[in-house]
């Protein structure tokens, strides 16, 4: 997965409660998985 500036700053405000996740921080990463599954990511719930 690629290195994201904005990931640390990201991280802070995520309400993802899912902890081993690699995609935390990486939003575009995030929303791309759980749309790709009919999902939304645990931040738009
Ligand atoms: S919503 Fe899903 S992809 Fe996003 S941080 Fe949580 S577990 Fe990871």
């Amino acid at each position: 997965m690629k290195k994201c500036e904005n990931q640390e700053k990201n991280k802070k405000d995520c309400t993802c409660d899912y902890e081993p996740c690699e995609r935390k921080g990486i939003c575009c990463e995030c929303i791309a998985y759980h749309r790709g599954k009919g999902q939304m990511p645990a931040c738009l719930k």
